[in-house]
């Protein structure tokens, strides 16, 4: 049996191997020259005193010992299996068409977007103000809105197994190993896109379909049962269809709710990004002047109650950037990302309180279930009323946003497309930015700095979850109301981030394959 041990160091004797494997031997009253194999199983990094610590631990194979044997996914060939349709090429979806072969359903992927190759240069269009392809952009394309992301493995899910397996698929795909043991782990948008792309190599590798540009605009449904999808002219038809579309897909709500088919609106949360010089972040938890060479940039994840609601913040991006992430020309929408080196001038995080079922009661009527979706849509449209040319978008320092005045200048900025400076404190529904503004005032109150002349509020941050659940059976997890259809991920809300997405397509690929069988498909 493998020995575990944790030593506490500080972060420059955590990153010296050396070092740390002769601080382990000594523990462990053995030779260096006995140590047969090191792992770390867990890095974690305590910076609640003065001097930060690294508490690293470590697993210690001893001479002959068994070795973990190495890892490896052996998926099947599919050419020939039951036929299943996966409309969305995100977490969610990727992850069903791995657990479908895994299983030996021959996965159909279809993908409104663009390779990821491709959607680069859409993306670095909208970076320099150009026009926002409806179809390809930071929501939509291969790997859905977490492939130019921080690629935050983060999960509330208690099955560990599920989510140690997700990560060990991103490594077997060419993630770096340090995210099974990390207490943070994350990718980071520069090596994500090659991980997506390696995954999709995969799925077609092992007889899965994957199409890209092939928009799904229509549901073929026959006495309740769906049988296929259309794309274009065409119908592609499946045994089963994984709804996988995420939450800016609103022209597939819209489709449902034409169609007669169940939606629920559901309770979700907006609000802003908010932007710090990342040395100022670092000096607040660090407790230094400067982090120096070995600590990582700092993160912070800050939660209160304003007003009889949760006000927090959400996807921090240390060392990261803010970018345009809205789906088309009338909204501004940002968002967060990282490249894994995290190393920016700039921390940026989403700051966000909750929107609850009445404070949309005014558009039921009109709206019906899309109400929340509505209301998202207003406030994004909002934004942009406020916001300059192209993607520049609206911002306010964080002094001035919580005194309630106006900003005559910002500072730099991540944003590449620019700022300009607006009341975000005035034009906000008041349900909103009255708890921001002091959920901001508490959380300077916590941690010194926090509210500076040196951030900004930047508009808006309104895609952080779903205001539309697609609801299913708990049981069989399809669709209440039309069978074959299983909605999963984000869009489908059972889900909120990249880790948790991709475990909910694996459950639903679980839940496909019994509906499958049972039916003889
Ligand atoms: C900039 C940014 C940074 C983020 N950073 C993080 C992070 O660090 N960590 C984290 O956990 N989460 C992060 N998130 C959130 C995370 O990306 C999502 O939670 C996750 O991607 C949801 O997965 P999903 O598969 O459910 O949906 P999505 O990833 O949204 O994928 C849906 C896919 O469906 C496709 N699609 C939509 N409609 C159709 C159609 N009609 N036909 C065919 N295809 C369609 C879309 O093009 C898209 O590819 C970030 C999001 C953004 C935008």
């Amino acid at each position: 049996m493998p020995k575990t041990i944790t030593l506490q160091l500080s972060p420059k004797q955590a990153a010296d191997e050396k070092f740390y494997l002769a601080r382990a031997a000594e523990r462990l009253g053995i030779r260096q020259s006995d140590i047969a194999l090191a792992r770390v199983i867990k890095r974690s990094i305590d910076a609640r005193q003065r001097m930060a610590k690294v508490n690293l631990s470590l697993e210690i194979y001893i001479d002959k010992e068994p070795m973990p044997a190495p890892l490896n996914f052996d998926y099947p060939a599919v050419d020939n299996g039951t036929e299943v349709i996966v409309v969305g090429s995100g977490p969610a979806g990727l992850f069903a068409s791995l657990r479908l072969i895994e299983l030996g359903f021959k996965p159909i992927l279809l993908e409104r977007g663009k390779s990821v190759l491709s959607r680069k240069y859409d993306i670095a269009q909208i970076n320099r103000g150009g026009d926002i392809n409806p179809d390809s952009n930071y929501a939509f394309g291969e790997g859905g809105a977490g492939t130019f992301s921080d690629g935050k493995l983060f999960t509330r899910s208690k099955k560990r197994g599920d989510y140690n397996k997700a990560l060990q698929t991103l490594v077997w795909h060419g993630a770096n190993p340090e995210i099974l043991y990390e207490a943070h782990p994350h990718i980071g948008t520069d090596k994500l896109p090659r991980i997506i792309s390696n995954i999709c190599h995969t799925i077609t590798e092992h007889g899965g379909k994957v199409l890209f540009e092939s928009r799904v605009s229509g549901f073929v449904v026959k006495n309740n049962r769906i049988t296929g999808v259309k794309v274009g002219d065409n119908t592609i038809e499946g045994a089963a269809v994984v709804l996988a579309t995420g939450h800016s897909a609103r022209d597939i709500y819209e489709l449902l709710h034409k169609e007669g088919i169940a939606i629920e609106a559901k309770p979700f949360a907006m609000g802003v990004r908010i932007e710090h010089p990342q040395h100022l972040i670092d000096s607040i938890q660090y407790h230094r002047a400067e982090r120096g060479e070995w600590l990582p940039a700092a993160s912070y994840s800050l939660v209160s109650q304003e007003a009889g609601r949760g006000v927090y913040s959400f996807c921090m991006c240390p060392g990261g950037f803010i970018v345009p992430a809205m789906t088309d020309t009338r909204q501004s929408v940002v968002n967060g990302m990282s490249p894994s080196g995290r190393n920016s001038a700039f921390a940026n995080s989403g700051l966000v309180t909750e929107v609850r079922l009445e404070d949309f009661a005014h558009l039921r009527e009109e709206w019906g279930e899309l109400a929340g979706l509505r209301y998202q849509q207003l406030f994004e449209e909002l934004a942009r009323e406020h916001s300059g040319e192209r993607q520049v978008a609206p911002a306010q320092r964080v002094s001035d946003f919580v005194a309630g005045r106006a900003s005559k200048s910002l500072p730099r900025t991540s944003y590449i497309p620019g700022l300009t400076p607006s009341r975000l404190d005035e034009w906000m529904p008041e349900n909103i930015g009255a708890r921001l503004r002091s959920g901001i005032a508490t959380f300077g109150r916590r941690m010194k700095g926090f509210v500076s002349d040196e951030a900004i509020v930047v508009g808006v941050e309104s895609r952080t979850s779903t205001p539309v659940r697609i609801p299913r059976d708990s049981e069989t997890l399809m669709h209440t109301q039309i069978e074959g259809l299983f909605p999963a991920g984000e869009g489908a809300g059972y889900a909120g981030g990249i880790v948790s997405a991709a475990l909910d397509g694996e459950r639903i690929a679980d839940a496909v394959a019994r509906y499958c069988k049972a039916h003889n498909f």
